[in-house]
């Protein structure tokens, strides 16, 4: 099965597309990862996109496409993948077909942008082990420190608010518009952001259930 999970950054995709890959044993294929983890190895390709994805804004559609081909041609044999910030643009999304066999269902999940400013702009990371934490929803037991290795929290930079307000209109001019592509595929599956992280996954898998 090949899902593609979509939605606003601090949506809770990323959260949703671990625990879908999880439950129906996918390889989880997240763009974003993939390109902070070249930043962190300092490849050419890292040091191209640092400006961009600092900013909060799209890298060039050709890099995140060579990224993903190679990604999924080289899983494509497994039990499947999901697809976690790619597409993220109808040009990406009309490619994808080029690249892969058919998508099975694709996950919208729906939060208000105001809650996802209060979500995004309270996280907090190690930059030595990688711990994530919140300063509202879960904070460090010593504030700006971090309960696994004592080193002191960060913010990443493009979870600043200015940054992640423009992630959002981004998010709304470029990458909503695939909503109404998969919408007429009939492939799309919409499920609220808000709430408990097992009931939102409970809701995907019912929803799941009945599309299939
Ligand atoms: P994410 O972790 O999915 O929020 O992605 C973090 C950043 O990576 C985005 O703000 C973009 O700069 C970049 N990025 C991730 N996926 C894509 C994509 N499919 N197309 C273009 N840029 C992307």
């Amino acid at each position: 099965m090949n899902l593609i999970v979509l939605g606003a950054p601090g949506a809770g995709k990323g959260t949703q597309a671990i625990y879908l890959a999880r439950h129906f044993k996918l390889d989880h294929i997240s763009t974003g990862d993939m390109l902070r983890d070249e930043m962190k190895r300092e490849s050419k390709i890292g040091k191209q996109v640092q400006h961009l994805m600092d900013k909060g804004r799209l890298v060039p559609d050709k890099t995140v496409i060579d990224l993903v081909t190679k990604r999924i041609h080289a899983v494509e044999k497994a039990n499947g993948y999901i697809l976690d910030g790619f597409p993220r643009n109808l040009y990406q999304a009309e490619v994808l077909p080029t690249i892969t066999k058919s998508i099975d269902a694709v996950i919208q999940v729906v939060v208000d942008d105001e809650v996802i400013v209060e979500r995004i702009s309270g996280r907090q990371v190690c930059p030595k082990c990688g711990a994530t934490f919140h300063t509202f929803y879960h904070p460090p037991l010593k504030e700006s420190v971090c309960d696994v290795c004592g080193a002191s929290l960060v913010q990443r930079e493009d979870d600043k608010t200015a940054t992640v307000l423009e992630r959002l209109k981004i998010y709304h001019e470029m990458t909503e518009p695939i909503v109404d592509f998969y919408k007429r595929q009939n492939l799309l599956i919409t499920v609220s952001g808000v709430g408990e992280v097992q009931d939102i996954f409970d809701e995907i898998i019912s929803a799941l259930k009945e599309k299939r």
